[in-house]
């Protein structure tokens, strides 16, 4: 599909009305996280979608930590969340936004709004609370706070403030309509008291504004103009444009909700997400089995990837479940069109070819990539000993060569991008295991056909025995053996699946790849794509590739 007929989204439609109408000279969005946890594969959609709004628009995206709760928040989670911004491959206007920059401005909206009669203390507790505001059927019934005098509730809003009054006992709240259909309405919380020190404003504040009283106030402060949200936010927005409404805001946003992107087989909830690691069900937020951003990072999976699953997807105005294999063709798309080709043989067993001299090596030379000339050549190394893996090799001479195009005993098959070879004889250890193959390869036939009356059963891959670099590999399944794994009445953690990782070590790989660098990404050919692991990266250590995924969908 061409820009130009990409279908347009809804939010775009309204955007253009906008600016036709001339109700809004620039487009300015945000993508405002809670620093609570990692960004998962939901969250690149929401980014997609504001910094791709603010693009086409020739306007900016702004990326605002809503970090209003000191509670869960911590500088670890602004950092990683920068880092993921930035890796998706998108840059945010001006500088990072922060909502506590906004608390002192906030705190005197609080003040204007009870000096207006639109807001007052209340010291009803929470459970008193939950009883006044009514249910769906029954209207609630009005705080005896409601009325307090004008000075009394902004002298006690200060007390709040400044620690002078116990936690659970006050807050602020507007006065709204305590028979609206809309509980949002039936007088909200607008500050609580949380005697906590905050990771940027330290014990400056004791009270914290609600999600509602500050969201709206922040993106009038930096003159967002299209607040984008997820769908369970529909229910606010009568409120936030109360607010917007009520208050001296310098500009007059606007908030739009679409639908959240769910992916089956996985989960994207902070709060659970933070408990798989919290309770060591996975390495960290970075695992690669984790659907966060760094998690796939590691994976190996490319920003790309992941921008273009994101921008397929619809922006609707109903929640669905994307299947995961939509995901991993996108992946899989991307990392056959740029991952550089390399052999490993994760399973090896040794093959030595009689009639090659012990002192002979050679060097083949072949493309990085069949069809990128930009990703140059590579050479392999070869000799008489070579490694092949132990499932490319059978001593059952039945199998027929449609079905078995490998080598088998008495047979040819060619190395890719190098000789066809024969199997003769087989060796094994006292325990019957076989140990090595004894073979030949037929000479003149690297890069040439096959001379009469031979015929190679197919092709397989190989490493060179001495030029060739000792492994691990990772090979990963999904986390969750369910579709929908935080559904129905069992706990998520009920349905993780106990082989999402299989670790296999002794693996064999070419020499060129014992200073890979994480996040290059390789097809090991009739293996699938791999990257080098992050978590041993360094020169000298451990070589550990990680299976981002297989070559083909096979799963069932
Ligand atoms: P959780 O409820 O799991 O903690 P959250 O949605 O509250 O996550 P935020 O940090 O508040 O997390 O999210 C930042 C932005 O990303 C919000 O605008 C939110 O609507 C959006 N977002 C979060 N999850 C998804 C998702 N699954 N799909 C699309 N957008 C999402
Ligand atoms: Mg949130």
């Amino acid at each position: 599909m061409t820009d130009t007929d990409k279908p347009i989204n809804f939010i775009q439609h309204v955007i253009n009305a906008d600016l036709e109408a001339g109700r809004v000279a620039k487009v300015v969005t945000r993508f405002p996280p809670e620093p609570n946890g990692y960004l998962h594969i939901g969250h690149a959609k929401s980014i997609c979608v504001n910094f791709g709004l603010a693009a086409e628009n020739g306007g900016g995206c702004n990326l605002r930590f809503d970090d209003t709760n000191p509670e869960k928040e911590d500088e670890e989670y602004v950092n990683a969340i920068i880092e993921d911004v930035r890796w998706l491959g998108f840059e945010w206007q001006g500088d990072i936004c922060y909502a506590s920059n906004y608390f002192g401005q906030l705190y005197t909206w609080a003040q204007y709004l009870i000096s207006e009669g639109k807001a007052y203390i209340c010291e009803l507790n929470a459970e008193q609370m939950r009883e006044y505001r009514g249910t769906l059927t029954e209207v609630g019934k009005n705080s005896p706070y409601r009325d307090r005098a004008v000075s009394e509730s902004l002298e006690l809003l200060e007390k709040m403030k400044v620690g002078a009054i116990d936690e659970g006992t006050m807050t602020l709240r507007a006065k709204i309509d305590m028979e609206s259909p809309n509980f949002n309405m039936r007088d909200p919380v607008m500050y609580r008291i949380k005697k906590m020190a905050h990771q940027r404003t330290g014990d400056k504040w004791n009270i914290y504004p609600s999600y509602d009283f500050a969201h709206g106030q922040e993106d009038a402060i930096e003159g967002v103009t299209h607040s984008v949200c997820t769908l369970e936010f529909a229910a606010n927005r009568p409120l936030y444009e109360w607010f917007v409404a009520n208050l001296p805001l310098p500009s007059t946003p606007r908030q739009y909700e679409f639908g959240r992107l769910n992916l089956n087989y996985t989960i994207t909830s902070k709060r659970k997400l933070k408990q798989l690691v919290d309770e060591k069900h996975v390495e960290g937020w970075d695992d690669p089995r984790m659907p966060t951003i760094s998690g796939l990072r590691r994976r190996g999976v490319s920003a790309s990837a992941i921008r273009e699953f994101c921008d397929s997807l619809a922006v609707a105005k109903t929640d669905g479940v994307v299947d995961m294999a939509q995901f991993e063709h996108f992946i899989r798309d991307d990392l056959n069109n740029n991952a550089r080709r390399a052999m490993c043989v994760i399973n090896p067993v040794l093959v030595t070819l009689a009639n090659y001299a012990a002192d002979k090596t050679e060097s083949f030379t072949v493309p990085g990539h069949p069809n990128r000339d930009d990703m140059g050549e590579r050479s392999l190394a070869f000799g008489r000993q070579i490694y092949i893996d132990r499932n490319d090799f059978s001593q059952d001479t039945t199998l027929s060569r449609k079905k078995f195009k490998r080598l088998v005993i008495g047979d040819y098959v060619r190395l890719r991008s190098a000789y066809i070879i024969r199997a003769d004889e087989v060796i094994r250890d006292a325990a019957g295991e076989i140990i090595e193959i004894v073979g030949a390869i037929v000479p003149d036939t690297v890069g040439q056909d096959a001379p009469e009356g031979i015929k190679a059963r197919g092709v397989i891959h190989w490493v060179s025995a001495s030029e060739s670099a000792d492994c691990i590999v990772k090979i990963y399944d999904r986390l969750f053996n369910k579709a929908a794994p935080d559904a129905g009445d069992e706990s998520f953690l009920d349905h993780i699946n106990p082989e999402s990782l299989a670790i296999i070590s002794g693996c064999k790989v070419e020499a060129g790849l014992a200073d890979a660098v994480a996040g290059d990404h390789y097809q090991f050919e009739r293996e699938g794509y791999f990257t080098r692991d992050t978590a041993n990266a360094t020169n000298g250590s451990e070589l550990v590739f990680n299976c981002t995924i297989g070559l083909r969908d096979n799963w069932k």
